[in-house]
């Protein structure tokens, strides 16, 4: 890619010139503001998400943004995340922090009844938003913010065998989403084995047979799978070794999109347990994963792979009606109308330009399927359709363009 083409592709750039997001020094560094069209497209992922991981037996629950400091004493979190965050809130007397982490949250709900092995493994999910002090040297664009929402999950799992098991299927889940983004393992991403350092017992939850243990565990499940991965030494989390997807921006610079990591130590700190079959009390395993990490992290890897023309069902316009003149604006409206109550995120361009300036206006916004309505298409109730990927497809009626539609954007296609 050449450096034009790069900078052309850029996140930042795209984002501005297609109305998708903005800063305001009043609002904030690093706090993104996303537009009517930006929203659209964060919308669609965390739909993407909750169906996703629905599907696959995840329980999608709501935690609050803020708790206790203690909270994050108990986790472990607070010595290792001091720095990345933000200065106690005094509630009634009390310190409160803006969460860094959704963990200390999902093991509260775990323990708020008994569980029983029949209940594991547990999967629960949230689109978390979440809080971090970032340098404001570190921060860039929508890649690394001050506050974002992240597709997170917390799998409680009762045997070394099921936590196992269920990274294989965070690995599968991750896979087939990145698919669906049409991006490739190898050339798009990386899987990282990111492990501790013994030696280091500041940064690391001491443990030497444990961490020995999950990190032979996380190599040997990436070697079964066939996986390319690289080993990454002091990259672990501070309670676990981690299987990290890297991926690179277009300047080149990698960060880790999404993660899996097997914890061996949360669940001692906050007593996680389960009743096996046998009535006896058992300590459970904690798998942390994201699924496509955090939402404007991943949307601004997109805006640069599509280089801003997304597929249908991400595109924050997915049609654009163009009435041929004033008297067939009545006609371009109803269409509108009638796309809208199915859903279809569609706009009617009844400015005063031409025809053929309507066209390159949508063709700059990269909408996906422009519709042409003149007087032949208003008698016949049908619509000339042009396609951003396939060209002209010729005229339709109505209803059979809309069924077209419809199965391209729950198909994700
Ligand atoms: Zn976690």
């Amino acid at each position: 890619m050449s450096d034009h083409e790069m900078s052309e592709r850029d996140h930042k750039k795209l984002g501005k010139e297609l109305d998708l997001f903005t800063f305001s020094d009043s609002v904030g560094k690093g706090l993104p503001l996303y537009t009517a069209k930006g929203a659209a497209i964060y919308r669609e992922l965390e739909k993407f998400v909750l169906e996703e991981e629905t599907k696959r037996g995840y329980q999608h629950v709501k935690t609050t943004d803020i708790a206790k400091l203690d909270l994050y004493k108990k986790s472990g979190h607070y010595p290792h995340y001091k720095d990345s965050m933000y200065a106690p809130i005094v509630i009634d007397d009390e310190e409160y922090m803006l969460r860094p982490m959704t963990c200390p949250h999902h093991f509260e709900l775990y323990l708020s009844r008994p569980r029983s092995y029949r209940d594991l493994p547990m999967r629960i999910a949230e689109l978390a938003q979440l809080y971090r002090y970032e340098q404001s040297g570190e921060l860039m664009g929508l890649i690394r913010t001050r506050s974002f929402c992240l597709a997170d999950a917390h799998i409680i799992c009762a045997t070394e065998e099921q936590a196992v098991e269920e990274i294989g299927r965070a690995l599968d889940l991750i896979e087939h989403m990145t698919k669906v983004f049409g991006l490739t393992l190898g050339v798009d991403y990386r899987y990282r084995l990111s492990m501790g350092d013994r030696a280091n017992t500041e940064k690391y939850y001491k443990n030497d047979a444990a961490w020995e243990m999950a990190e032979d565990l996380l190599r040997k499940h990436l070697q079964t799978r066939g996986s390319d991965f690289e080993e990454a030494k002091d990259e672990a989390a501070f309670y676990g070794p981690k299987i990290d997807i890297q991926m690179k921006n277009v300047n080149g610079k990698e960060d880790t999109a999404f993660t899996v990591q097997y914890d061996f130590c949360m669940p001692d700190r906050f007593d996680l347990t389960y009743a096996a079959a046998d009535g006896t009390k058992k300590r459970a395993l904690v798998v942390h994963r994201s699924s496509i990490g955090a939402i404007g992290r991943i949307m601004a890897f997109l805006i640069e792979k599509y280089a801003g023309a997304f597929p249908v069902w991400l595109s924050p316009v997915q049609v654009k009606v163009l009435p041929v003149s004033e008297k067939h604006i009545d006609y371009a409206k109803e269409i509108e109308k009638q796309l809208m109550e199915q859903h279809v995120r569609v706009e009617t361009d009844d400015s005063n330009e031409s025809l053929g300036k309507k066209v390159r206006n949508a063709k700059v916004e990269k909408v996906p399927y422009v519709l042409v309505v003149g007087d032949a298409e208003m008698d016949a109730q049908t619509v000339a359709v042009e396609s951003r990927e396939k060209g002209k497809l010729g005229v339709q009626p109505v209803a059979e363009f809309v069924k077209t539609l419809l199965t391209e954007i729950k198909n994700r296609e």
